[in-house]
């Protein structure tokens, strides 16, 4: 496909759009003026965003734990249609409604090939440039975007998948999935057999990590945990069907089951918050021989266990970016047999919120406000 291809199209490169950008620590401006994205690269495509998320993960830079370059356009998830792509996208045409993972991917080199995505030789995380240096990508919380390595990255959604879903599935619910598959140590749709034997323990019920309670449901567990301080996200979690507790009282809870009683913790546990306190936490909670995954993005070098903590139960530790564009080759076919539901009524809490209102938006994911899980942007809107 070649669609307007860097100039080809007259108004591409002229135009101004608005966006969210992020300028300090607590201060996402929006912005009508922002300079429109065009093809700098053969293998890039501009994605017109129908759909775009906010997801824990722009906290990070937002609340200054993680630096990020000021006049970044954030966001790292999105749904929208291809309207332009340079000379080397032939996979897609105009108008095909696509999904982004979070990191873009060449799809040839070594990571690629072993579904390790996320780590790409080639990839850039999408809404993310450092404070140093010119590297990195502007975002999707914008009315346009550009995708580098287009033709390995994007995913066309299928017509029976909601936008909604495919925004999902670019990021935390695959990552959510990922956290439950890595922490029970199965790889959907085989090996699943001994998740029925297992307990897993969910430490944070974010998006991510209602996303793993809802995999590993999904994927068979006897008995899930939701562990979360905000009573509102253990109510989501526990509708899901997991047992829900406050982080002060899980340790209890898990003693009070007869299966994590039998086995002395849970088997298996996730943490999806990114934060010391989660981290040692999640560690208490695992039995011996047991599996903890870390998908929360820790942003701080302390480390709340040793490796003697490890050894001394045996435990396997795992941890790393959910490769998105690895795992929807498997994943997305089970979602639209019908296989594999996305709880996106649990996730999202707000569809469709205009960009304009981004910066109260932010403040509002910030500070826990009542009610308010997952925020989803329209930025045509
Ligand atoms: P979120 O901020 O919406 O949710 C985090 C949850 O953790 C909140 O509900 C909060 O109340 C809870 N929490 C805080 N302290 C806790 C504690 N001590 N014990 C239990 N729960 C606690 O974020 P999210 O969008 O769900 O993302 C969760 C984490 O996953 C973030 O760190 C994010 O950056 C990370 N993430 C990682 C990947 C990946 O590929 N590894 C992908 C997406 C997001
Ligand atoms: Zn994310």
């Amino acid at each position: 496909m070649i669609i307007g291809s860097s100039g080809r199209n007259p108004t591409i490169g002229k135009e101004r759009m608005n966006g969210l950008v992020f300028t300090a620590p607590h201060e996402i401006d929006f912005r009508r003026d922002l300079p429109e994205p065009v093809v700098v690269a053969d293998r890039d495509a501009i994605v017109s965003v129908r759909l775009a998320g906010l997801c824990g993960s722009d906290l990070h830079p937002y609340t200054g734990r993680e630096p990020m370059r000021a006049g970044t356009i954030p966001g790292h998830e999105l749904v929208g249609t291809i309207i332009d792509a340079g000379n080397g996208m032939h996979a897609f045409s105009a108008g095909d409604l696509v999904l982004a993972p979070f990191t873009s991917s060449c799809g040839r080199c070594h990571p690629c090939r072993h579904e390790l995505s996320a780590r790409c030789r080639e990839g850039a995380l999408l809404g993310f440039r450092p404070e140093v240096g010119e590297l990195g990508l502007d975002g999707a919380q914008a009315e346009r975007v550009r995708i580098p390595l287009a033709d390995s990255t994007l995913v066309r959604v299928p017509p029976m998948v909601s936008e909604e879903t495919a925004l999902l599935l670019g990021d935390n619910f695959t990552t959510g999935w990922f956290a439950a598959e890595s922490a029970l140590g199965v790889r959907y749709p085989s090996r699943t057999e001994q998740a029925k034997e297992m307990t897993i323990a969910v430490v944070g019920c974010g998006a991510v990590g209602l996303a793993a309670v809802s995999a590993a449901l999904q994927l068979g567990v006897a008995r899930v945990f939701a562990i979360d301080p905000i009573e509102e996200r253990r109510r989501v979690a526990a509708t899901l069907g997991a047992v829900a507790a406050h982080p002060d009282e899980s340790a209890a809870v898990l003693a009070r089951d007869p299966r994590t009683q039998e086995t002395g913790g849970a088997m298996a546990v996730v943490e999806a918050v990114g934060s010391p306190a989660a981290q040692g936490l999640a560690l208490t909670l695992v039995a011996a021989g047991g599996t903890l995954a870390t998908v929360g993005v820790h942003t701080q070098s302390a480390f709340s266990f040793s490796p003697g903590d490890l050894y001394d139960q045996n435990l396997t530790y795992r941890a790393g970016r959910a490769p998105v564009r690895s795992i929807l080759d498997r994943l997305l076919p089970e979602v639209v047999a019908g296989r594999v539901a996305v709880p996106v009524e649990a996730m999202i809490s707000e569809s469709a919120v205009p960009l304009a209102e981004g910066p109260d938006a932010y403040r509002r994911f910030a500070r826990r406000a009542e009610g308010v899980r997952k925020i989803v942007f329209v930025p045509g809107s």
